[in-house]
């Protein structure tokens, strides 16, 4: 039997509050002490929670139930984004998930307000909605790289709270994730990238360049965190070196936020009894 946590204790040892982004140790297993083969067996086990878990939100948003959740994944190149949508979110039914990717902002996008596209890419009633990459690039990439200036990016943080507030009223929970990797996985990671040609596609060589914005992006996660980590959609910061962690502490996030959902299987619509007896006779 795999080592179980107690409940709840990696989603708490998770929470952002403090967390200096210079000091963390994104090797460590933070409310996990089993290792990764017991880690995964219990990913395994759990993966059927979730599962369930968001099926029932599924079939309570077909009842008209608006609520939602939604999974927002920032983290520098390599960090693992990919890896969590095509296995903790690969794992749940495709109909119940909203997925959307924001990279560079098209031409389109551009002549709009930042929060256009991600209006637009809200998840529905029933559904988990996964951002890869967010809003927050608003507050990353372009404050690293002065892509407005610092009085536009500097009012955004603010905004972003109201605006997220504002979907949580509406009943969209938000399960924000910070990933980091080491400097040094980062290199590993992007070295495996060019050594094999089934990873070429993933490989851009502006990551390489990126590689030399480090302390600025270590700078502009830690105001991301320490301004946007609010009471109604706090972040979580995730050590990313070792991908089995990573996808057992993002599966307990969905889980948590799906379990305070209190969801129950929606009422029949019709009587149980006379359905039977039609299809008896049918
Ligand atoms: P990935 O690198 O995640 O596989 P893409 O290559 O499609 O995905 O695009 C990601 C790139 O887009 C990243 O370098 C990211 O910083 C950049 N990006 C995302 N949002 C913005 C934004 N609002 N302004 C500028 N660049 C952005």
């Amino acid at each position: 039997m795999p080592k179980s946590p107690r409940p709840g204790s990696i989603t708490k040892a998770l929470r952002a509050d403090g967390v200096k982004v210079g000091d963390l140790d994104t090797s460590a297993t933070p409310g996990y002490k089993g290792a990764k083969a017991d880690g995964e067996k219990l990913l395994a086990e759990r993966t059927q929670v979730l599962s369930d878990l968001q099926e029932m939100l599924y079939a309570n948003g077909r009842s008209g139930d608006p609520r939602s959740v939604l999974l927002v994944l920032q983290g520098m190149d390599t960090a693992g984004k990919g890896g969590i949508v095509r296995h903790v979110i690969g794992s749940v039914d495709p109909q119940g998930v909203d997925h959307a990717a924001f990279g560079v902002p098209t031409a389109e996008e551009k002549r709009h307000h930042y929060l256009w596209r991600i209006r637009r890419k809200l998840p529905r009633g029933g559904q988990i909605g996964v951002f890869d990459r967010s809003h927050y690039e608003d507050v990353l990439v372009v404050r690293v790289h002065d892509l407005v200036a610092p009085e536009v990016w500097g009012k955004r943080y603010d905004e972003i709270n109201k605006f997220e507030a504002k979907l949580v009223e509406a009943g969209t929970t938000i399960v924000k994730v910070a990933m980091f990797v080491s400097l040094d996985e980062q290199k590993k990671r992007l070295a495996q990238r060019l050594e094999r040609p089934d990873k070429y596609w993933k490989f851009n060589p502006g990551d390489i360049d990126e590689r030399a914005y480090w302390p600025a992006y270590q700078e502009a996660y830690q105001a991301m965190l320490d301004r946007t980590s609010t009471e109604q959609a706090p972040w979580h910061v995730i050590p990313a070196d070792r991908k089995w962690y990573a996808r057992l502490a993002v599966t307990e996030l969905l889980i948590d936020a799906l379990q305070r959902l209190e969801l129950t299987w929606p009422k029949a619509q019709f009587d149980v009894a006379e359905q039977q007896r039609r299809l008896a006779d049918a």
